[in-house]
């Protein structure tokens, strides 16, 4: 699997596997899946509900908890302490890879001290920000003690966010990308330009997609349910995208929210 290596030199694998919308019956046997599969970097959520679905997988696999990479998300209250321990006990884990917080709730810098504590404490190695944009991210960036590792956002072939991803290059923040599919909204699975692409590469539309995201310097977190996809989905390192693919794909950014959140 390769690895990014985020501003504190972590290494984060650029691709895992996602668990939004996946109940807590089902979290554990879709991971013991995508673990058998090759994944080797979760991302999870308190919203979720699933983190100990999670745990239970990870703790199954017999895999060392070193080679595997957790990402969990909480979002801000007046007992971040107790948000993050209640991470750990779930996933049944000492430490957490990752720590978002999902989303902007409006007393975020304070949430982020916190989670700078965690990571000198040795319960977080890594935190960053999910569904930061403008003025919520400069906040934390102009503030805080530790650069933000992450922001995961929207990101897929329909909503790129190039301009994003030159700045936060300054400081080394990685972009994210949630619903790397959009989770099959605007028909991006038969747009005729990605199967285009998919046909001379004899590959799929969603690995030319995961591709060009990954050749783009952008961690994803595809998710599926079914064992095939998650094969399907993780062989992405054996092609490549040649310049003329990734200006045909980059074309197809419209810079706008499938989902209406932004
Ligand atoms: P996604 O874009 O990964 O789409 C998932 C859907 O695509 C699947 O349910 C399936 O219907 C389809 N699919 C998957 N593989 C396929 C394949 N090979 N061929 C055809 N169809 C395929 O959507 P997502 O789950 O919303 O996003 C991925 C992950 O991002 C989530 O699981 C979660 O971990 C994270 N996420 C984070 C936020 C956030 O606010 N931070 C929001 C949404 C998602």
């Amino acid at each position: 699997m390769e690895t990014v290596k985020l501003n504190n030199h972590v290494e984060m694998p650029i691709l895992g596997f996602g668990v939004y919308q996946i109940s807590l019956s089902d979290t554990k046997r879709c991971v013991m899946d995508a673990l058998e599969t090759g994944y080797r970097l979760i991302d999870t959520a308190q919203y979720y509900g699933n983190e100990a679905g999670v745990g239970e997988a990870v703790t199954a696999s017999g895999i060392p908890r070193n080679k595997i990479f957790i990402t969990t998300k909480i979002q801000s209250n007046r007992n971040v302490t107790g948000l993050i321990d209640a991470s750990l006990e779930k996933l049944r884990t000492d430490y957490i890879d990752l720590l978002l917080i999902h989303w902007v709730m409006g007393n975020d810098l304070a949430t982020y001290r916190v989670m700078e504590e965690s990571v000198k404490q040795g319960k977080v190695r890594a935190i960053g920000l999910s569904n930061f944009y403008g003025r919520d991210f400069d906040n934390i960036i102009n503030h805080c003690e530790i650069m933000p590792a992450v922001n995961q956002l929207e990101t897929h072939v329909f909503y790129q966010n190039r301009d994003l991803r030159a700045l936060y290059k300054k400081n080394g923040t990685y972009l994210e990308a949630w619903a790397p599919f959009g989770e099959g909204k605007a028909n991006m699975f038969k747009n005729p330009i990605l199967a285009g692409i998919a046909r001379e590469h004899n590959r799929t539309v969603a690995q030319v997609i995961l591709r060009f995201l990954i050749q783009s310097d952008i961690i994803v977190i595809p998710k599926s349910t079914h064992k095939e996809r998650m094969v399907e989905n993780i062989n992405v390192f054996d092609f490549s995208l040649c310049e003329e693919d990734m200006r045909k794909i980059e074309a197809l950014d419209k810079n706008e929210s499938l989902f209406g959140w932004y």
